[in-house]
C-alpha cells in the first residue's frame, strides 16, 4: 500500500497534478509489488513529483524573498528508525534522494545549506540552474517588505509519501520548497524528524504538509504516531492532533497516515489536499477533498 500527496491549501488540484500523482503512486506500488522496500518506494514516488515541476518541490520549488529556491526534504524508515534529511538545499532536482543518502551514507540525520548542496553534488544527484534575478532587494528592504506584508500565504504543493512493504515495514518521506512568503534561510517542518515525517513499525508512518511553523510547534508527525501507539485508529489519532493544532496554534495542515497493517487515513483541515492512495487494485484513487 502506498499513499502520496501534493500539498494542502485553498487551491483545487489541477488535472496535470492529478495525473502526476496517479503516475507517482503507480511507480511506488509497482516497486512494492516486486518486493522493494517501503523506503525506496517512497523515495521513487517522491522523485516523480519533484521532477514534474508541477508541485512546490524539486524543479517547481517556490523562491524565498531573495528569489532563490531553497529546498528541504526528509525520509525515515520504521524498522531501525533510521532517518535522513536536508535543508536549504539549492539547485538539486531530487532533495529526497539526498536525504536518503544522508541516512545511508553517514551517521548524521540532517545536513543544511551549501554543505547539503555539496553533499548532493558529491552523490551526482541531478542539478538545475537557478535563473539569476536582476531585482535583488537589500536585506533591509527585504525584511521591511516581509514585516509589512500581511499575506496569509496559502499556496501549496509540497509533496510526500508513506508506504508499507511486503515485510510489514513502513517508511515516510516529504520534499518541499517551503511556503509562500519566507525570509532567506527559513526552514519548515519538512526536514525535521517528528514534525514533517515520522515512521516506526510499532506505530505507523506519517507525512505532513501545511503551515510548517504550526506543525513544528506541536511536533505533529510524532504526536500522531504516539496516539497510534496508544491504540487509536489513524482517523481518530489525526482528529485529536488536528484539533489541538487548530486550537493551540491556529495551525493548518494535511497528513498521510499508514499503519504496518495497512490501515490509513488522508486528512486535512485546509479546504483541499491533493493526495491519493493505491493498493494495486483497480486504478489509484486521487482527489483533493478527504473526509475522515
Ligand atoms: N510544510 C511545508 C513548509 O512549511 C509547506 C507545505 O507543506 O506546503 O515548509
Amino acid at each position: 500500500m502506498i499513499l502520496a500527496h501534493g500539498g494542502a491549501g485553498s487551491r483545487a488540484m489541477t488535472s496535470p497534478q492529478a495525473a502526476c500523482l496517479r503516475a507517482a503512486l503507480q511507480v511506488g506500488y509497482h516497486l512494492l509489488d516486486r518486493g522493494t522496500s517501503a523506503l525506496i518506494a517512497v523515495e521513487q514516488t517522491i522523485r516523480v513529483l519533484e521532477r514534474s515541476g508541477l508541485f512546490n518541490a524539486g524543479k517547481g520549488a517556490y523562491r524565498q524573498l531573495d528569489k532563490i529556491r531553497r529546498m528541504d526534504a526528509s525520509v525515515m524508515e520504521g524498522d531501525g528508525l533510521r532517518a535522513g534529511a536536508v535543508a536549504s538545499m539549492e539547485g538539486i532536482v531530487h532533495p529526497i534522494t539526498a536525504a536518503r543518502h544522508v541516512m545511508e551514507a553517514t551517521e548524521h540525520v540532517l545536513l543544511v545549506g551549501p554543505m547539503a548542496t555539496k553533499f548532493a553534488r558529491h552523490f551526482k544527484i541531478e542539478r538545475y540552474r537557478q535563473p539569476v534575478s536582476s531585482s535583488r532587494l537589500s536585506y533591509d528592504a527585504m525584511l521591511r517588505k516581509f514585516q509589512r506584508s500581511n499575506e496569509t500565504g496559502d499556496r501549496h504543493g509540497t509533496v510526500g509519501a508513506v508506504a508499507v512493504d511486503q515485510a510489514g515495514s513502513v517508511a515516510a518521506g516529504a520534499s518541499t520548497g517551503g511556503i509562500d512568503r519566507m525570509l532567506p534561510g527559513r526552514v519548515g517542518d519538512t526536514p525535521i524528524i517528528g514534525c514533517g515525517v515520522y515512521a516506526d513499525n510499532e506505530t505507523g508512518a506519517v507525512s505532513m504538509t501545511g503551515w510548517g511553523e504550526s506543525i513544528i510547534r506541536l511536533a505533529v508527525a510524532k504526536e500522531i504516531c504516539e496516539r497510534l501507539r496508544s491504540g487509536k485508529t489513524p482517523a481518530s489519532a489525526v482528529r485529536e492532533v488536528f484539533r489541538r493544532l487548530v486550537a493551540r496554534v491556529q495551525g493548518s495542515a494535511g497528513a498521510l497516515v499508514l499503519t504496518p497493517k495497512g490501515r490509513f487515513v488522508i486528512a486535512h483541515v485546509t479546504a483541499n489536499m491533493a493526495a491519493g492512495w493505491w493498493n494495486g487494485k483497480g486504478e489509484p484513487t486521487v482527489k483533493d477533498k478527504f473526509g475522515y
